[in-house]
């Protein structure tokens, strides 16, 4: 089975230092109910896991199986009015086009997390010419801008490295750790509810589900993005798609950020100067990969229908 190496970067403590800030404060807040505080010590520390792939340590105080569950929420949420409004797939060729990249990219993600070949793999997309943005949820549910073409006019290959980076963050269970952190400031008393294991209660899973909407809007962090231009630059190169266009495509971000338009991705993804050279750098180890010459691998992407999504 592949593998990454390690990320360098010293990458776990700020994180934790954020996150068990959060922690910290929501304990606070809890301090008179004595019986709690010694449960959520205890189930913060067994909330620090190893990210997957890289390693790194995270924080995640919600589960990624709640992360998955609130996420097909957030999604039937997000999409089901774009549906209404006939603004989902619009264009076959274009969707053609993003699916065929997709379905290459994502044999490298289930080889990484076996576990992952249950996920619900999929993408729609969003005919939304003024929005530069793509994500893939929690669970595999992916989306593209139709913004993110007329913006960067991109490569076959720069596509990929979109996908292959929000991918990644799925993969390295992001999300969970962008609700752990909302969750933590924002909801308070409720994290208990969700710290408690699978039986939430109504109320912490309301607060899961508007936490699962606010992660994909809220800044990935410095050290999250990093990891996955990482893993993306890889699941791509395996999949076939050039390394070097993860360089051209951050110089055509860089280039869209300058300008009017509005990038979502960019507000989510902050930095695309400094994150050039980074990935330059890991190019060379990613050639062999994309110059392999066997046979490349193709998972068939679920076709979603809204009455499918929901039935789940
Ligand atoms: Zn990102």
């Amino acid at each position: 089975m592949p593998r990454i190496a390690p990320a360098t970067a010293s990458i776990g403590p700020a994180i934790l230092a954020a996150a068990s800030s959060a922690v910290h404060r929501a304990g606070l807040r809890v301090a008179r109910r004595a019986a709690i505080v010694p449960v959520l010590a205890a189930l913060a520390l067994a909330a620090c896991q190893s990210a997957p792939v890289t390693g790194r340590s995270q924080l995640l105080i919600v589960p990624e199986e709640t992360a998955i569950a609130s996420s097909k929420t957030a999604y039937l949420q997000m999409l089901s009015p774009l549906e209404k409004q006939g603004k989902l797939d619009n264009d076959p060729a274009v969707t053609k086009r993003i699916v065929t990249i997709t379905e290459r990219l994502v044999p490298h993600a289930i080889n990484y997390r076996p576990e992952t070949a249950d996920w619900q793999w999929s993408v729609k997309v969003i005919d939304d010419p003024k929005t530069v943005n793509a994500w893939c949820m929690a669970g595999g549910r992916m989306a593209f801008y139709t913004g993110l073409i007329v913006a960067l006019k991109p490569t076959d290959d720069e596509i990929a490295q979109v996908m292959g980076h929000e991918i990644a963050h799925a993969l390295a269970k992001h999300q969970a750790e962008k609700m752990s952190q909302t969750m933590a400031k924002q909801v308070g008393l409720n994290v208990v509810g969700v710290l408690a294991g699978p039986k939430f209660s109504g109320l912490a899973m309301q607060a899961a589900n508007s936490a699962a909407q606010v992660a994909l809007t809220l800044p990935n962090s410095r050290e999250a993005e990093s990891e996955a231009d990482r893993i993306g630059i890889e699941l791509a190169a395996r999949a076939g798609y050039d390394p070097r266009s993860a360089v051209t495509l951050w110089q055509k971000m860089a280039k869209v950020s300058g300008g009017s338009g509005k990038s979502d991705f960019l507000s989510t993804h902050p930095a695309p100067e400094k994150r050039q050279e980074a990935l330059a750098a890991l190019v060379p180890q990613m050639l062999p990969y994309f110059e392999d010459r066997s046979p490349r691998p193709v998972f068939r992407l679920k076709p979603v229908t809204f009455a499918t999504a929901r039935a789940e």
